[in-house]
């Protein structure tokens, strides 16, 4: 037996027979050119990258026949990469520059792709290398002739390993017989991850040297929980896997019946529990892990990896899509969280001693108001086909709220002045995730309609910790005192105010902090999809009463250290009482 260690990225535990796809990266040779050639080769490349535009259209179309519209995303991505001028224009200035050919002057322009997205301090963001790797392969097998050969078929129960697959790859796989899938690159965010988690097919990712030396037909066993892979494994191993894979299947059958159960209190208080997404197929996850709308749609992903700001009909569509994916239910679309370590393509910051603390998020759209008033009049327009709502990123004043509100009521008159409808009370909300606007909590509640508390970056502001530095994560305390009082002081402005308090960090998704953060009364909370039953079987066994104690209780304590050890035992205490 041998065990392999990946990422964990997407959860369940499947048992298998080994299936090598050979999804390698394509050899190249680079060899030099004369420069009576370079015309020949930048045809070359210009002609293979056409050729993988019909062959992504094509897949395009099939894909919308058998599996529909909704996971087409990918695919969309995959397109704009490769409509990107830049990858021509930077791969025929080293085709006419080094004098080499095009499938080597087409690799080097990779590699410094590679460079630029591994500086990138943002996981998401530096795993979208990824999507430009799976475009930048089809076009060298396209130089080369060489065919992306389809999935064989096969028979019961199939693990495929491959260096890498793309989100197409996963689409088109017979979810029947293959039970998970591992591969050599990529991670918990890369979309291949993300399409895994939506389709619920188990994956371990980042295994390096599978598709190596393995045969096919080898029996293995693919943990998405821990992220190990067994090859060849022992008797012993088979078993308790066997055991924690029915715990766990167990386990999702019974918080699946959850769904339509509502999220109440015992006490019967309601507290609406809705998604985190970034792309459509979150959205329709969401509703199936029982969610009841998206509290915070991120719209920077349309954003990224591209030359161009995407114009209002191409927002407008993205928009539209993620509505009906949720629908009937409310989307909160955030508008766009760029900067920091979020750069937009053209956005040279290298000038910023403090990224993080530089133009970015509300900045940034106050400093171009046109590209802004774009997003606004595309998030109005989706605003006349269902409930949506509009928050504006890392508030840090009323100057920025007002100026905000004010685009927003000029993108309105635009559009009525156009005949095009939207909904005039869209209801506007403000991120609370900066020192400032806790402080400052009381008055930003008069001039909006929600506070969404952003508790990843309002921990970090608190603290003066980087998110993410990993060295410093043990700092990083979600339940450090002064982050306590920071979100009672907000839930208590927006409350003497009369508009709801949502929390849409990563703490909303984690269930140890559900009784604080009932306790001190958010009226809604936002997370992935994945964490939305789990913290919807706390809520059920807590009555909003013996949460407020709770809450309460945790101030009396100074240590982050000293919360967590009340509210563990206060947890166990509560489960307890409910059950006797
Ligand atoms: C947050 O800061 O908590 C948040 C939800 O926004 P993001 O993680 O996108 O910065
Ligand atoms: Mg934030």
């Amino acid at each position: 037996m041998q065990v392999l260690h990946g990422i964990a990225a997407s959860p369940g535990i499947a048992m298998g027979k080994l299936c090598v796809i050979d999804r390698h990266q394509t050899t190249v040779s680079e060899y030099p050119i004369s420069s009576d050639t370079v015309i020949h080769e930048t045809a070359r490349l210009t002609q293979a990258i056409e050729i993988t535009r019909i062959d992504l259209e094509s897949l395009k179309s099939r894909l919308a026949e058998t599996t529909g519209e909704a996971h087409l995303f990918f695919i969309e991505v995959h397109l704009m990469i490769l409509a990107d001028e830049r990858l021509v224009a930077e791969t025929t200035e080293i085709i006419r520059t080094g004098l080499i050919n095009a499938e080597g002057a087409l690799r080097r322009t990779l590699h410094r792709y590679r460079e630029k997205f591994a500086s990138i301090n943002d996981p998401y963001l530096r795993e979208r290398i990824s999507d430009v790797e799976t475009v930048i392969e089809r076009v060298l097998r396209n130089m080369n002739g060489q065919v992306v050969e389809p999935f064989p078929q096969h028979n019961g129960h199939t693990i495929l390993a491959a260096h890498d697959f793309s989100p197409a790859d996963l689409l088109q796989i017979d979810r029947k017989n293959i039970k998970a899938i591992i591969t050599e690159i990529g991670g918990r965010t890369s979309h291949t991850a993300i399409l895994a988690r939506a389709l619920d097919l188990p994956a371990v990712m980042g295994v390096e040297g599978i598709t190596d030396f393995l045969p096919d037909g080898v029996a293995v066993i693919v943990d998405g929980l821990s992220g190990t892979v067994h090859i060849d494994p022992d008797q012993e191993t088979f078993q308790s896997s066997l055991s924690r894979k029915q715990h766990y299947e167990y386990v999702e059958y019974e918080l699946l019946k959850s769904v339509p159960l509502p999220a109440v209190t015992l006490d019967g208080h309601e507290v609406h529990l809705l998604g985190n997404v970034e792309i459509p197929e979150e959205g329709s996850s969401v509703l199936k892990h029982g969610g009841s709308g998206v509290g915070l749609y991120r719209t920077e992903m349309l954003f990224m990896n591209r030359p161009d700001m995407p114009d209002e009909d191409e927002q407008l569509g993205l928009y539209r899509s993620m509505l009906q994916a949720v629908a009937p239910h409310p989307l909160t679309i955030r508008t766009l969280d760029a900067g920091g370590d979020k750069l937009l393509e053209g956005m040279d910051r290298s000038e910023e001693a403090n990224p993080a603390l530089g133009v970015r998020a509300i900045r940034l759209s106050l400093s171009m108001p046109d590209e802004f008033k774009k997003q606004l009049r595309a998030i109005l327009r989706v605003s006349a086909d269902g409930p949506v709502r509009i928050i504006f990123p890392m508030i840090s004043g009323m100057e920025e709220v007002r100026a905000a509100k004010a685009l927003l009521e000029e993108a309105k008159l635009e559009l009525s002045a156009s005949g095009i409808p939207f909904y005039s009370a869209i209801k506007v909300g403000v991120m609370i995730e900066i020192p400032a606007a806790v402080t400052l909590a009381d008055l930003l509640a008069r001039e909006v309609d929600f506070f969404s508390v952003g508790t990843n970056d309002l921990i970090q502001y608190t603290l003066a910790i980087d998110r993410s530095n990993e060295q410093l994560s043990h700092l990083y305390q979600p339940l450090h005192p002064a982050v306590l009082r920071s979100l009672r002081r907000i839930v208590q402005a927006a409350h003497g105010a009369g508009i709801p308090a949502c929390l849409c960090g990563e703490m909303a998704g984690d269930p140890l902090y559900l009784p604080v953060l009932l306790g001190l009364g958010f009226d809604e909370l936002s997370m992935g999809a994945w964490s939305i039953l789990r913290v919807k079987q706390i809520l059920r066994r807590c009555t909003l009463e013996r949460a407020a104690r709770i809450a309460e209780g945790c101030f009396a304590y100074s240590t982050a250290g000293e919360v967590e050890m009340y509210l563990k035992s206060q947890i166990t205490m509560n489960v307890t009482e409910s059950i006797d």
